[in-house]
């Protein structure tokens, strides 16, 4: 069974690209619940300024992304802890998320160039965002942009930071990561750890490479995600006009796979969430 995540609006500058991508809480949060209906079992969520557009981690923007979204489905909803790290956006800002006692989160582990900017991770400070997750019962997705961070994330699992089944999220394609190609998606599966349990998915960054690694990472039992933060195009020179076009779309190829799309409940018991919803 696949789980599908979208991303509606992410940290990055597409804005400038495309005049459909979410931007106001009221719009983040109508893309989602038009993906939830289109096939999403899982929201990752950043939040914009609504007037700058630009990344800007804060609670209240959160909350009412959150409380918008309750109103209409029960879609699992992954706050970012991450987002706006490449844009100068500190990590004290990029925790506040937290507060909110999300279900789901994103964990990142690793300091590095990303896009044009240096995405900020250090040791001490991962170990430190882990640890308020593992307190407050939010279960990390674990990006990891190259090989090497999946050996990083094994480290957090035998401090006790991490518990099973660890969630991991191999995003393909970020400039300053590992690049998108099916031979990298397969060596990035093949150093999965084989001492623990953990259920992953695929994040491939633009529209070039996204659909054809998303359908081999089904292929090889992975989960998926699509949106705006990754990919902006439905297909070649076709900017998609809703996040919930680009679910559709990995929907038909899951379908034709003979795939079976998860639920939000089936995608919280595969992925043994530890909040009730
Ligand atoms: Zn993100």
């Amino acid at each position: 069974m696949i789980i599908i995540t979208v991303a509606p609006t992410g940290s990055g500058p597409m804005w400038k690209e495309t005049p459909y991508l979410p931007i106001t809480p009221e719009q983040i949060a109508e893309e989602t619940v038009k993906a939830y209906e289109a096939g999403a079992a899982v929201a990752h969520i950043h939040v914009r300024n609504p007037k700058t557009k630009e990344p800007y981690p804060d609670v209240k923007l959160y909350r009412e992304v959150i409380e918008r979204i309750r109103e209409k489905c029960d879609i699992i909803i992954q706050l970012t802890t991450g987002g706006g790290g490449p844009y100068g956006i500190s990590l004290e800002q990029r925790m506040c998320a937290l507060e909110l006692n999300p279900e789901f989160a994103s964990l990142n582990v690793a300091t590095m160039t990303f896009g044009n900017g240096i995405f900020l991770n250090p040791p001490e400070a991962v170990e430190k965002i882990a640890k308020v997750m593992l307190e407050r019962n939010i279960k990390p997705e674990v990006e990891c942009y190259d090989v090497g961070h999946i050996n990083l994330a094994l480290q957090l699992f035998e401090k006790g930071l991490l518990k099973e089944p660890l969630r991991f999220g191999l995003v393909l394609g970020v400039k300053g990561g590992i690049p998108a190609t099916p031979e990298n998606l397969m060596h990035m599966v093949s150093a999965l750890p084989q001492n623990c349990r953990c259920r992953w998915g695929v994040i491939a960054i633009g529209g070039k490479v996204q659909f054809k690694l998303l359908t081999l990472g089904m292929i090889l039992g992975g989960d998926v995600r699509v949106g705006m933060e990754d990919n902006i195009y439905l297909a070649k020179g076709v900017l998609a006009k809703s996040n919930a076009e680009l679910v559709a779309k990995v929907v038909r190829i899951a379908k034709e796979l003979g795939m079976e799309i998860a639920t939000p409940s089936e995608a919280r018991k595969l992925l043994e969430l530890p909040q009730k919803p």
